[in-house]
């Protein structure tokens, strides 16, 4: 199991990898989880989070990133089994209490014929069981009042309420506002709002973070994401002005 230190309380283990990351972020006796991966995985994910929690600790918070299906299908679970709260963007929180994905963007050729093409058809496989939203964050959530040294702000972009979580000002859990799963590129292959998500990526370094933890695929460092932000704020200063 990949883990991360941050700060001298909290560590970040990412406790399912794959096509889909789950992270869990450990301080003392408090466990929050970010995302829940598919409901394929919902066996090897309760059952490390049973070994953990034995040991004495509460999952005491799920955070959502955003609420589409790969993220958010074993929200319900997660709650009914370990009486977590759920934290999401106020503006998807209706998603997970419907249990519905808003349908995603392309940003590459690929992505927008596929949804182009198949929209309709995918719809229903985007639904997931609902669960009631404890926590609706606007722009910033403070985590101090749940055991943690960190705070979750609004990155928009891949989806409208997408969210990251910053830890002790050096690791962030960033969702999908970033992709991992191709070295070297990190614009995610959907998006509602590319401008938007250059945006949260420019909020995302002034923070002072030094490894972005994606949802799909591995760490991004801080001098990627900075070339990167360089090379597309250019590009759509451009096609703004
Ligand atoms: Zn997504």
């Amino acid at each position: 199991m990949k883990r991360w230190f941050c700060g001298d309380d909290q560590v970040v283990l990412r406790i399912l990898g794959g096509r889909s990351n789950c992270f869990l972020v450990q301080n003392h006796e408090h466990y929050l989880l970010v995302d829940t991966a598919r409901t394929n995985r919902w066996e090897q994910l309760s059952k490390i989070l049973d070994s953990l929690t034995r040991k004495g600790g509460t999952l005491d918070t799920l955070v959502l990133t955003h609420t589409h299906f790969d993220h958010a299908e074993n929200a319900a679970a997660i709650k009914t089994k370990y009486n977590s709260n759920i934290a999401v963007h106020r503006s998807e929180a209706d998603y997970v209490q419907k249990g519905d994905s808003p349908l995603p963007q392309g940003t590459r050729l690929l992505t927008r014929l596929v949804i182009r093409l198949f929209a309709k058809a995918l719809q229903p496989h985007f639904r997931y069981k609902p669960a009631e939203v404890d926590i609706k964050v606007d722009e910033r959530f403070d985590l101090q009042a749940l055991g943690f040294n960190g705070y979750l702000i609004h990155t928009p972009g891949h989806s409208k309420g997408s969210m990251s979580l910053i830890l002790n000002d050096e690791i962030a859990l960033v969702g999908d506002t970033l992709f991992g799963r191709i070295p070297g590129a990190v614009f995610p292959v959907y998006a509602d709002d590319p401008a938007l998500l250059i945006k949260s990526w420019k909020l995302l370094l002034q923070t002072g973070c030094k490894i972005f933890l994606p949802a799909h695929g591995g760490a991004v460092s801080r001098e990627l994401l900075k070339k990167r932000y360089e090379k597309q704020s250019r590009r759509y200063n451009k096609e703004t002005s």
